[in-house]
């Protein structure tokens, strides 16, 4: 996958400051999502049920400055491939753009698989903060983690925070109102290589044109057209299938790899380049007890 010139600014949060604001924590099962909603609202939450599905919903509120906030505790899920129940209700979720902004939970001692989903939630152009939790964890396994080059590399707030402490929390929440106040970009989108780009760009128009697509999610639509995603493009013409395939064609003739599996694999690279850059372990002497 490419750098950074041809990321492109993906949100638009800053648009739209008011009192009322959502937010939507997403990650991997078990990164701490639930304990940092606790961190966030305390008492304040009840348990519904996600609309059409026996999925918990977990809302609750907090006032964060000027704003009230209603904040959303999504299922954990590795990825976006709505192969599951749990992944079907985030991949709607984040496509309503009920939320302005989605916190990525990520889990600082298990990073690189963390920043997988981080990658598709960037693919998805939603408004990103990113809070690296468990950073008691990774400090005892002597795991450094530089926040600071995450952030440039994913274009959006990165915060470290220990939720079951409230370590970070504050800062977190200034990340948030960072982005919705437009002073920090919410995320850029991961660059695919050259065919591939050229392929979304010549098919984004054609699915604006057949279908009520929001503009904002057209690029990742095309995306998950050239991987054959079946559950994207029901409403879009056969001109666009057709399209979609000729695409699929030239990508596998011009990387050697079918199409999902080149961009599959490059999500992959991108995140282990990104990983190995930002992560050290110190030392290395010794194992922790749970090695
Ligand atoms: P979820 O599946 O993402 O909602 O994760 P939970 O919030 O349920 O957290 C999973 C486990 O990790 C629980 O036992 C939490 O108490 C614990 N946990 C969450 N955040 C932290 C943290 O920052 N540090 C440590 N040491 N444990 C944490
Ligand atoms: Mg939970």
């Amino acid at each position: 996958m490419g750098c950074c010139d041809d990321k492109q600014q993906t949100a638009d949060a800053g648009s739209a400051v008011s009192d009322k604001l959502t937010i939507a924590l997403a990650g991997n099962p078990n990164c701490g999502k639930s304990a940092l909603f606790n961190a966030f609202t305390g008492i304040r939450q009840r348990t519904g049920n996600w609309p059409g599905v026996t999925v918990d919903r977990k809302q609750g509120y907090f006032q964060l400055d000027s704003h009230t906030v209603t904040a959303y505790d999504l299922p954990g899920i590795y990825s976006l491939d709505a192969s599951s129940i749990d992944e079907e209700v985030t991949r709607d979720y984040l496509l309503s753009r009920d939320a302005d902004i989605i916190v990525n939970v990520v889990d600082a001692a298990n990073l690189e698989r963390n920043l997988y989903f981080t990658a598709q939630l960037l693919e998805m152009g939603v408004p990103l903060v990113v809070a690296v939790n468990m950073m008691d964890v990774a400090r005892k396994r002597n795991i450094d983690i530089d926040t600071d080059t995450l952030s440039k590399d994913l274009g959006c707030p990165v915060i470290p925070i220990v939720a079951t402490t409230g370590e970070g929390i504050n800062a977190l929440k200034q990340g948030i109102l960072d982005v919705v106040s437009g002073k920090q970009a919410g995320g850029f989108r991961l660059a695919h290589d050259e065919v591939v780009e050229q392929a979304i760009a010549e098919l984004m128009p054609m699915i604006s044109n057949c279908t009520s697509a929001r503009k904002e999610t057209l690029h990742w639509m095309a995306l998950k057209l050239l991987e054959d995603d079946g559950n994207v493009g029901s409403e879009c013409t056969r001109d666009v299938h057709a399209a979609a395939g000729q695409w699929r064609t030239a990508i596998q003739e011009r990387t050697g790899e079918d199409a999902d599996i080149h961009i599959a694999d490059s999500r992959f690279s991108h995140v282990h380049t990104l990983a190995q850059t930002i992560i050290s372990q110190r030392g290395k002497v010794g194992k922790t007890i749970t090695d």
